[in-house]
């Protein structure tokens, strides 16, 4: 890549400080795992390559790689060899088009096939996918794709019309717009070229450090930074599938998030097919009968979902489990935002297993911390670094980071930078990049403790810490107190300013569907904060809502709560969703 700054992984080692030995160490377990890809002649590779084509090579065209269910209830099937036309198809489209490798290629769409074929095939061409949330509004789509500098965008008529046309002439660098229905002036209507193209397309072979993916952060705590990851990934994306989801070729998985968030992509596109799985893709939003119908009548076994999807099952009640044989499932793993103990409890309960919770970021392109299969679930933990990664707890002053180990101590959560799935930058923003990195760490901007087992507990984002009578209170602990009340279904804490405490633990609650918004409701819920969680740290007040403001990738926007709260402007809202008083 010419285009940007893209720092490589040298580099990154350079300006972390890493010492020849940290390197060596972390490049060592890679080597390993990737014994388990296959790499493409001359040191060269190819993320669309692990996912399909080896397995074709392989034999395994006839599996099933993607089961698709329409929001009507259709159903679709694609096998390995399917997928392989199709994104050699689309790939040649892409060439036929004019787009060269390198060329940045965004995706509107919601989950339909052709959204994967389309990621794939982008890949297959050497060109850099980009996808967003179909949902997005306007403006958001436009500023994404200036960031990146869209050269193809495939969307749907539909879409088109109603959020991109308008934008057409601030695009300069956009020259090709697909529809993968209708027809709109200046697009090229999609099915008749990918019936025109050749079944085949020669896999452009990619140096591991070549673009292969930009996505955009959550927007949780302000600006979506775009980040930049590149085909090495894929190294990562298969190893991690295996370690911490336990995928196994064969395995029914279903991942539910969206390719517009970067956990609906490395693992709901690029972690099972590198792993030979059959994968779940549900074109629906949320809806606890439908999944429970699909858990069950897939015969799901392997399922990843978040947080929120989780307590929004628990809301549903245990009457629309009843009856139901889950019997298939083996294992449930949880990322995006903290999963709450009572999470796990309950999952226990219903489930008969726990949800596994692991954690990482947009950045870090891949699972780095996890409750992965072999080990004891501590509910509330976000479990233990996976082989190879090397975390810490590092105490950030001027003079520099320095780890702390005394467990139970609160720091930055912070990582070793070296992995193949690492950022190689932040597009357009390289001071910002270059400030996450410090003496030798990687800076999650996360706050967490390490127990004396080496398991690390979520405590707060760096800027959520509340400050409050001497007391640091993460929002995540009071938050989980407030959800084991039988009446809370969601809960968002911040801290407000006061004059003598310096802060106060303000509380925002979503209630079960049979609770009403009552005085004493409050008033119990106030004593039952104050019973778990002491004075100190219990919320002084409670505000009931609808529900809580979130991002579209269900992480509770607390800033938002807080600009509220203080009237202060709300700030980059582009990526919010639910947000009803
Ligand atoms: P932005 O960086 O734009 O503010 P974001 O950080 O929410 O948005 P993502 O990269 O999607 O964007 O999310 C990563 C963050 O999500 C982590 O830094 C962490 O705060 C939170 N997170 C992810 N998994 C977990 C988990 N298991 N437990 C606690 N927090 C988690
Ligand atoms: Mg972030």
């Amino acid at each position: 890549m010419t285009k940007d700054h893209i720092t490589k992984p040298e580099e990154i080692r350079r300006q972390a400080n890493m010492t020849d030995y940290d390197a060596a160490r972390a490049e060592s377990t890679w080597d390993v795992a990737q014994g388990l890809i296959d790499g493409l002649p001359g040191d060269k590779l190819n993320i669309a390559h692990e996912a399909i084509d080896r397995h074709v090579a392989n034999g395994h065209g006839e599996q099933t790689a993607l089961r698709w269910i329409g929001k009507d209830g259709a159903r679709r099937d694609f096998t390995y060899a399917d997928l392989q036309q199709q994104t050699n198809r689309f790939a040649g489209v892409l060439r036929a088009q004019g787009l060269a490798s390198g060329d940045r290629v965004y995706a509107l769409m919601g989950r339909t096939p052709d959204l994967y074929i389309a990621a794939l095939g982008t890949l297959k061409a050497g060109c850099v996918f980009c996808p967003l949330f179909s949902a997005f509004g306007p403006e958001p789509i436009h500023a994404r794709m200036e960031i990146g500098g869209a050269n193809a965008l495939i969307t749907t008529a539909r879409l088109y019309k109603r959020k991109v046309a308008g934008l057409r002439d601030r695009l300069p660098e956009l020259r090709t717009v697909f529809l993968t229905d209708g027809e709109a002036d200046g697009c090229a209507t999609l099915p008749p070229l990918m019936q025109a193209a050749p079944d085949r397309f020669a896999t452009e072979a990619m140096d591991p450090e070549d673009m292969a993916l930009l996505h955009f952060t959550s927007g949780t705590t302000g600006k979506p930074k775009g980040v930049v990851h590149v085909h090495e990934a894929v190294v990562a994306h298969n190893m991690t599938g295996r370690i911490a989801l336990d995928l196994r070729p064969g395995d029914i998985y279903w991942c539910t998030a969206d390719p517009g968030w970067v956990t609906g992509t490395s693992y709901g596109i690029i972690a099972p097919l590198t792993n030979r799985v059959t994968m779940i893709v549900d074109e629906a939003e949320f809806d606890a009968g439908r999944w429970y119908d699909i858990l069950e009548r897939e015969a799901v076994t392997v399922w990843y979902t978040a947080p929120t999807a989780i307590r929004m099952l628990m809301k549903a009640g245990a009457e629309a489990v009843e009856g139901r044989d889950l019997s298939a499932l083996r294992f449930m793993a949880s990322v995006g935002e903290p999963l709450n103990p009572e999470a796990v409890v309950w999952s226990n309960e219903v489930f008969s297993r726990p949800f596994h919770d692991n954690w990482w970021q947009t950045e870090t392109g891949g699972i780095m911390i996890a409750n992965y299969a072999s080990m004891d679930v501590k509910p509330g933990s976000m479990g233990k670094p996976l082989p190879g990664i090397d975390a810490g707890i590092v105490e950030v002053t001027e003079a520099g980071a320095t780890e702390v180990t005394t467990p139970g101590t609160i720091g930055e959560l912070a990582l070793r930078p070296g992995w193949p799935s690492m950022m190689r930058g932040y597009l357009h923003e390289e001071a910002r990049y270059k400030k996450c990195f410090r003496d030798g760490w990687y800076l999650s901007g996360d706050l967490a403790m390490r127990d004396a087992e080496g398991y690390f507990w979520f405590v707060g984002r760096a800027d959520d810490l509340i400050k409050s009578a001497g007391h640091l209170i993460g929002p995540f602990e009071v938050e989980s107190a407030l959800i084991e009340h039988e009446a809370v279904a969601e809960a968002g804490v911040i801290g407000v300013p006061d004059e003598t405490a310096g802060e106060l633990v303000k509380a925002y609650v979503a209630l079960k569907p049979r609770f009403e918004p009552t005085e004493d409701l409050k008033l119990d819920l106030l004593g039952h904060a104050r019973k778990r969680l002491g004075p100190a740290v219990a919320p002084k007040d409670i505000v009931f809502r609808k529900n809580l403001p979130k991002t579209r990738s269900g992480k509770i926007m607390r800033r938002l709560l807080k600009a509220r709260e203080l009237g202060l402007p709300e700030g980059d809202i582009s990526t919010l969703e639910s947000d009803e008083q």
